[in-house]
């Protein structure tokens, strides 16, 4: 109890801080309002019909453009299936959308890299970075170039750069580790950085290791193929050789790993048990985890080399990334993203917290880690184990689908991250879900639970928020539930 009082006490005095600088006639700090928008919505709608929108709906004041994907999370218009939002072209561009670079490729930047041809085709000529700067820079609004790690496997020459997966097989994900992928971020960063007058980038892995994987630590991760995991390629090998990780005992180790889960999949259950055999493979294959860190420090050197390409083009260019939701399901990958070791080359952090799809998310990943990991639990026992290591409000696993979760997650992870970013000077944004698809018969969004989820945000400390996924796929409706709580918060 004494801790919801807390709360509360400090949302009154934190809803009240700008009237009493109103009062006072000091300047309360500047909150940034932003929102993905993809360049298929500036197409379909005009410019300044978007831009006109998201400022007097939303109380936007920064865009984060999506500038570089293969994925539809954030580029392209609403996912086929879905229903169509109340803007923006009333037809599904499944045939047209392909993905890639939605701003002009400048040659002269990719020296470092085998891939040439990825511009984005599906909206002709249009460069979305030159086609909204001047129109966002009017109005007052700051821009974001935002980027993501998510590719296709018929780009030319793009297998140079893949993963190489537990047998050997190339996947459609890039190494980080290979030389060629981590040129072309830095180049894009440049491209960005020396080509457009952004006030920052941000960029996003949605991946984790081989081990977390294997387990199917993930939302939909009962889908994951135990024997698909990476990366186990020339240059992951080689990093191991040098951190003295063996590399035939860990795959080895996979190999096992890979029975385990292919067995606990079939609801074969281990003479031992699913926790306790799971442990006995760790204890001998210590190498499992080993591969798995090595993954995420690889990422993390990622993020620096971006961060310092950056700087080096633009000292004023701000940095930062998307973490990925699954940092509020899997206890291993939150314990993988460390926020001190991250914060010296993070400028921002946008942390996912998208409270209406996290309840049918969470399902799906106890659906799947309860085959595995956490066998030997019920759906519920899970869930409540999850629910408590992770600080999340309890739920019923029936149900939580159909509920999605409260606002009360949105502020809880705030707090978190607030809590976790101590000492640093990184701006943290959180990422508010408005209108991301779920399952017919799931929750779905509202304005005044898209409201709640903003001001639960800022109670819990945020410097600003990041309306998410992508403009083409919101409601007009819920993206008003956003502007609203910002109104009345005094932010704009
Ligand atoms: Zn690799």
């Amino acid at each position: 109890m004494l801790d919801i009082d807390v709360t509360r006490r400090s949302f009154l005095q934190a809803a009240a801080a700008p009237l009493a600088a109103a009062q006072t006639g000091a300047k309360p700090a500047k909150k940034t309002i932003g929102i993905q928008v993809g360049a298929v919505s500036f197409v379909d709608e005009g410019v300044e019909a978007v831009l006109d929108e998201l400022q007097h709906r939303g109380a936007v004041n920064t865009l984060f453009l999506a500038t570089f994907t293969y994925g539809r999370g954030i580029a392209g218009r609403q996912i086929p299936g879905q229903p169509l939002p109340d803007h923006g072209k009333q037809q599904y561009d499944t045939e047209s959308f392909r993905g890639g670079d939605y701003a002009t490729v400048h040659p002269q930047y990719y020296g470092n890299t085998v891939l040439r041809d990825f511009r984005a085709p599906d909206l002709g000529d249009f460069d979305i970075l030159e086609s909204v700067l001047p129109a966002a820079r009017k109005r007052g609004m700051k821009s974001i170039a935002w980027f993501e790690d998510v590719f296709r496997g018929d780009i030319p020459r793009v297998s140079e750069l893949q993963e190489k997966d537990l047998h050997g097989r190339n996947a459609t994900t890039l190494c980080l580790n290979n030389p060629g992928y981590r040129n072309f971020l830095l180049d894009l960063t440049e491209d960005y950085g020396r080509s457009y007058e952004l006030d920052g980038i941000m960029w996003g892995s949605e991946r984790q290791g081989a081990f977390a994987n294997a387990i199917g630590a993930r939302h939909s991760g009962a889908s994951s193929d135990p024997g698909r995991v990476t990366c186990f390629c020339e240059f992951c090998q080689r990093k191991g050789r040098e951190r003295g990780i063996s590399f035939e005992r860990a795959q080895k180790g996979f190999l096992e790993l890979e029975d385990f889960v292919r067995a606990g999949r079939r609801g074969k259950r281990p003479v031992d048990g699913y926790y306790v055999t799971l442990w006995r493979l760790l204890l001998r294959y210590p190498e499992i985890l080993a591969w798995e860190n090595l993954w995420h420090d690889s990422l993390r050197e990622t993020y620096e080399a971006i961060y310092q390409k950056a700087k080096s083009v633009k000292p004023s260019l701000g940095v930062g990334w998307h973490i990925w939701h699954n940092n509020s399901f899997n206890p291993i990958y939150r314990a993988e993203q460390d926020l001190q070791a991250i914060a010296p080359y993070s400028d921002f952090l946008k942390i996912v917290m998208y409270h209406n799809c996290a309840g049918e998310r969470m399902a799906g990943y106890i659906d799947s880690v309860c085959a595995t990991m956490y066998g030997d639990l019920s759906r519920q026992e899970a869930l409540d184990f999850h629910a408590r290591v992770l600080n999340e409000p309890e739920g019923r696993y029936a149900e939580i689908p159909k509920t999605g979760w409260p606002a009360e997650y949105v502020l809880r992870e705030t707090q978190r991250a607030r809590a976790g970013l101590t000492g640093t000077k990184t701006l943290l944004w959180p990422g508010i879900d408005i209108d991301i698809p779920t399952a017919p018969g799931n929750s779905k969004c509202t304005p005044d639970g898209t409201r709640r989820a903003v001001l639960a945000a800022f109670q819990g400390g945020a410097d600003g928020v990041i309306l998410s996924r992508k403009y083409s796929e919101m409601k007009l409706t819920n993206l008003s539930g956003a502007g609203r709580a910002v109104r009345e918060l005094g932010l704009i």
